[in-house]
C-alpha cells in the first residue's frame, strides 16, 4: 500500500435541526458576522431572518451582503470585501450553496489583503492568503460543491473571462453547518445539477494520481449513494431521508474533494462556465462525465468496474474489471434519470471555442489536468470536448 496524508480540520456539525447551533458556534468565533447569501433564495425560504435572529440571540452583530449570484465574480468579492472591512466584521457566515460559501471565502481574503481577489486568483504572481483571512463559518442550503469541507474557493475574475479556484488551508471553514432539512427548498433542477458535481468530485478523486485507500472508501460511499438516492430526491425533493442522504453522499466527496482535488472534467468545465456563466457547474460536469468513462475504461478496468457495480450496472458473479466497460452507460443513466444527460451543444456551447477552452483549462487549471491518469495531451482535451459536444457523440 502506498503512503499517503489525509487532512480536514473542519469541525462538521451534521444532521436536520443542526442549523440551531449556528448562533453559539458563530458567537464562540466572532462579534460581528457578515451573512453573506444569495439575492433572493435566502430570504423567501425565511433563511436569512432565521440566521439573524439566530446570531442576533447569541449577542453577535449581524451585516447582510445578499448580493452572491451564479458563478461569483471577482468584482462582487471585492465589494463584499470593502464592505466587511468597513463594517468591522470579524467572522464570515456563508449562508447558501457553492456560490455563496465562495464567495464568502473570497470575501474573508478580500477583507484582510490590501488587494483585489484578483491578485489571488490570477495564473503568474499569484498572491497567498495569509492568517490575516477572517474565520469562515458555512451553512449549506445545496449537497453539491462541498465547499463547507474544502479549502477552495472558484471565483470567476470577469476582466479575463477566466473561473480559476484559490486553495489555500486558510479557508478552509471553522464549522460547516449540514443541515439537511435546509436542502429540502432546493428545486429539483439544482438538486440534479448539484448531485451531478457529487458525482464528479467523487470520481474526478478516485482515479486522480492523489488518491489514497482512504479517500478511495470516501469515493465509492459517494458514488454508491448518488446511484441509490439522487434520482428520488430529485423526483421527491421533499423527502427528507433523500435529502440526508444526499446531504452524506456530499460530504463524503468533499473529503474526496479535499485531498485529491478535481481533475479533467473540473478542469474543462472551469472555462466552460467562464465563458458562458448561465451554464451551471453541475450541467457541465454532467456533459462529459460518461463520455470520459467510455474513452477512458481501459486505463483503469477495476475502478471502473467498481463505478458499474456501484451504480448498478456491474456483471454479477464475473470479475469487477469485466464490468469495466459498462460504467460510462452507468454514468449516462444515471445522468438521463435526473435529466442532465446533456451535451455541450445543448448549453449553447459554441463549437469553435473548444481549442481556446482546453487552452484555458491548460493554463489555469493544469494542475488538476496533471492529476488525470494517462497523462492527457492538448490533443486529448480536445477530444474528450469534441465527443461531449452533440447528444449522438461526435
Ligand atoms: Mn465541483
Amino acid at each position: 500500500m502506498n503512503d499517503f496524508t489525509f487532512f480536514n480540520p473542519v469541525r462538521v456539525l451534521f444532521g436536520s435541526g443542526s442549523f440551531d447551533q449556528i448562533g453559539e458556534r458563530v458567537a464562540g468565533i466572532g462579534k460581528h458576522a457578515m451573512l453573506v447569501t444569495g439575492r433572493s433564495a435566502a430570504r423567501k425560504s425565511g433563511l436569512l431572518d432565521r440566521a439573524t435572529g439566530l446570531l442576533e440571540a447569541a449577542g453577535v452583530d449581524v451585516t447582510v451582503f445578499d448580493r452572491i449570484m451564479p458563478n461569483p465574480t471577482d468584482e462582487i468579492v471585492d465589494e463584499g470585501g470593502e464592505m466587511a472591512r468597513r463594517e468591522g466584521v470579524d467572522v464570515i457566515v456563508a449562508l447558501g450553496g457553492g456560490s455563496s460559501m465562495d464567495a464568502a471565502k473570497g470575501i474573508a481574503i478580500a477583507a484582510t489583503h490590501e488587494a483585489p481577489i484578483s491578485e489571488f486568483l490570477r495564473v503568474q504572481d499569484k498572491r497567498t492568503p495569509t492568517e490575516a483571512t477572517l474565520p469562515i463559518i458555512c451553512a449549506t442550503t445545496t449537497s453539491g460543491t462541498a465547499s463547507e469541507v474544502t479549502p477552495f474557493a472558484v471565483i470567476s475574475t470577469v476582466s479575463e473571462t477566466m473561473k480559476s479556484a484559490i486553495a489555500n488551508d486558510f479557508i478552509y471553514p471553522r464549522v460547516a453547518i449540514i443541515d439537511p432539512e435546509l436542502t429540502i427548498t432546493c428545486p429539483a433542477s439544482v438538486t440534479a445539477n448539484t448531485g451531478a458535481d457529487v458525482l464528479a468530485h467523487a470520481m474526478e478523486g478516485y482515479f486522480s494520481t492523489a488518491a489514497s485507500p482512504l479517500t478511495d472508501l470516501f469515493a465509492e460511499r459517494a458514488i454508491y449513494l448518488v446511484g441509490r438516492h439522487l434520482p428520488r430526491a430529485v423526483e421527491a425533493c421533499g423527502d427528507l431521508q433523500e435529502r440526508e442522504q444526499m446531504s452524506f453522499a456530499n460530504l463524503c466527496a468533499g473529503y474526496v474533494l479535499s485531498n485529491c482535488g478535481a481533475s479533467v472534467i473540473h478542469a474543462l468545465e472551469h472555462p466552460i462556465s467562464a465563458h458562458y456563466p448561465e451554464v451551471a457547474h453541475g450541467a457541465g460536469l454532467a456533459t462529459m462525465m460518461a463520455k470520459w468513462a467510455e474513452l477512458y475504461w481501459e486505463h483503469d478496468p477495476y475502478k471502473f468496474g467498481r463505478i458499474a457495480h456501484l451504480l448498478g450496472r456491474g456483471i454479477p458473479g464475473a470479475s469487477v474489471e469485466q464490468s469495466a466497460e459498462f460504467a460510462a452507460d452507468a454514468i449516462s443513466g444515471l445522468l438521463s434519470r435526473i435529466g442532465l444527460e446533456v451535451s455541450l451543444e445543448d448549453l449553447g456551447v459554441q463549437r469553435s471555442e473548444i481549442e481556446r477552452m482546453v487552452d484555458d483549462a491548460l493554463s489555469y487549471m493544469g494542475g488538476a489536468v496533471a492529476k488525470t491518469p494517462g497523462d492527457l495531451t492538448r490533443d486529448d482535451l480536445i477530444k474528450l470536448m469534441e465527443a461531449s459536444y452533440s447528444s449522438g457523440g461526435s
